[in-house]
Parts: C-alpha cells; sequence; structure tokens
C-alpha cells in the first residue's frame, strides 16, 4: 500500500507493518512477525524489487513482531542491518526482557541474525535521520524521512487516532511519553506506525495521554 511519495507500507505485514522506502537506496523498515518473510519477499516482486535491492534494513525495536525475519531477509537480500546498540542484544537474545516479553521470547525461538550494526553517531543512513525514542523497549527509535515520521511502536494508530501503546508492553511508560512529547516538535506530515495503519498529522500532536 502506497503511503505517500516513495514510502509504502508493507500488505504482508498488516497489523505489523514494516514499511519500504524507495529512495536512492532501498531501505526496509521492520521485518514483520516470524512467518511473514515469504509473503514479503512475493510482495516486493509484485513490485518488480529484487530481494538485493533491499540495501539497508532497519529495526525500531526489538520486539518479535518486528525482527520475526531479520535472518531469512539478512540472508536473501545481503542488505546491512541497522538497530539500537541498547535492543541488539535483546535481537541476540543475550539479554531477556521481563513480564509478558519474556514469555514471547520462549515461544518464539526465531532464527537470529548474523550481523547486526549499531545506528551511526550521526543519527544518518543515507537519507534516513534516527531519532531515539526509549521508552517502549529501552533503545527503541523512530525514523524520520522526508516528510514522515516511522514511529515504530512508539505510538499505534486506531480508527485513525493516535495513541500511545498500552503501558503493560512498555519497558518504561513515562520514558515513552517524554519520547512522544520530543517527538511531536519534529516537523512531518505522517505517521507510520506499526500496529494500525498509516495516517496523516492533524495539526497539533495532541495525544490523549
Ligand atoms: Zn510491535
Amino acid at each position: 500500500m502506497k503511503v505517500t511519495g516513495d514510502v509504502y507500507a508493507l500488505d504482508a505485514t498488516k497489523g505489523n507493518y514494516a514499511y519500504l522506502i524507495l529512495s536512492e537506496e532501498i531501505i526496509l523498515v521492520d521485518t514483520g512477525r516470524p512467518g511473514q518473510g515469504k509473503a514479503i519477499l512475493n510482495e516486493l516482486k509484485s513490485m518488480n524489487i529484487k530481494p538485493e535491492d533491499i540495501k539497508h534494513i532497519l529495526i525500531t525495536h526489538h520486539d518479535i513482531d518486528h525482527i520475526g525475519n531479520l535472518a531469512l531477509l539478512e540472508e536473501e537480500t545481503g542488505a546491512s542491518i541497522w538497530a539500537s546498540k541498547e535492543d541488539i542484544p535483546y535481537i541476540y537474545g543475550e539479554k531477556n526482557r521481563e513480564g509478558i516479553k519474556r514469555f514471547l521470547s520462549f515461544i518464539f525461538r526465531i532464527k537470529k541474525p548474523g550481523k547486526i550494526n549499531p545506528f551511526p553517531e550521526d543519527h544518518k543512513i543515507g537519507d534516513i535521520s534516527v531519532i531515539p525514542t526509549p521508552g517502549h523497549t529501552p533503545g527503541h527509535v523512530c525514523l524520520v524521512y522526508k516528510d514522515v515520521l516511522f514511529a515504530g511502536d512508539l505510538v499505534r494508530t486506531s480508527k485513525g487516532q493516535i495513541e500511545p501503546m498500552q503501558s503493560f508492553i512498555n519497558w518504561d511508560t513515562d520514558l515513552s511519553l517524554e519520547s512522544i512529547k520530543k517527538v511531536g516538535y519534529l516537523p512531518f506530515k505522517w505517521i507510520c506506525p506499526a500496529h494500525g495503519g498509516p495516517v496523516k498529522r492533524n495539526g497539533e500532536w495532541n495525544i490523549n495521554m
């Protein structure tokens, strides 16, 4: 599904959207939940994009519904993988979350990717800016490309409205709410969250907190 300009939400990942950016280098934002890898590759094929055309895979945070096909897509595309240094140990399974998310990591024992690079010091990958937005996870990031904010799980949308994530799945909800406020100062026009659909920004960044 085209969002705007050269930004697409991958229909194969509906419910936990991964996004495709057709900038000078083709970039994938997140990789969906386990089992969606083949469908993602098929969708790329239907857009005349070869796996090896993907140059970078950027991970907003370590949750299973965002890294579910990372190892497969790394193998198929040969892309560089990027994530925050705080979240990388969770992706490799070297660190475990407490509570419900610990339980999830036992249910889904997914293949680990080979090499994950920490985001560069200058927070830039191609035309993308990496914005640290900790709270949902320790190293959660949002990404900005042109006038689009890729929100990961900083917020979600429901019936066209933007909402914070439920606090029981946040690592630190207070921190997440601070990150939401911080991001509001950025001049984006579109919000692309993983959960719910992309929405156009409507004036003020007013979220019912
Ligand atoms: Zn998620």
